[in-house]
């Protein structure tokens, strides 16, 4: 992914973060949240997308790329993965769909569904935080 392209979410995320820190300090009260998506486009995600994104059967891993060395398995926050003969396995039908193990790996071995590649790979610009 385009690293300037997150450098800027990232700073906007910053932005609205210490704004919502500021009114819970000031024990202001209200909605904190700017919706960008519509209602409905929201509910439809929420009942159509989301259950489909937790199918676990939607991860691949590239046997090729991967390396064995289990830090999907070990970040999963599901305990949605077992590394099985060196490589990691799905073994829950659902799982938060979070892709912490997609976006850990060491060698983008991990692809859900058919975009993967284009979508490429989150990175955390500040070197040493962990995934
Ligand atoms: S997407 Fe998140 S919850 Fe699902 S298997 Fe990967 S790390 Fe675990
Ligand atoms: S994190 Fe990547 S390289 Fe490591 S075991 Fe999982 S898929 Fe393989």
């Amino acid at each position: 992914s385009d690293p300037q392209k997150v450098e800027g979410i990232n700073r906007a995320a910053e932005a609205q973060i210490d704004a919502v820190i500021e009114a819970v300090r000031a024990r202001r009260t209200g909605n904190m949240m700017r919706h960008r998506v519509p209602l409905f486009a929201s509910c439809a995600y929420h009942a159509i997308g989301l259950p489909r994104m937790q199918q676990t059967s939607k991860f691949a891993v590239d046997a090729d790329r991967c390396i064995g060395c289990g830090l999907c398995a070990k970040r999963c926050p599901m305990a949605a993965i077992e590394m099985r003969d060196g490589l990691p396995v799905w073994t829950k039908p659902e799982c938060a769909a979070c892709l912490r193990c997609l976006h850990c790996c060491p060698k983008f071995a991990i692809s859900h569904g058919k975009r993967t590649a284009s979508h490429g790979q989150y990175r955390h610009p500040k070197p040493g935080v962990r995934m």
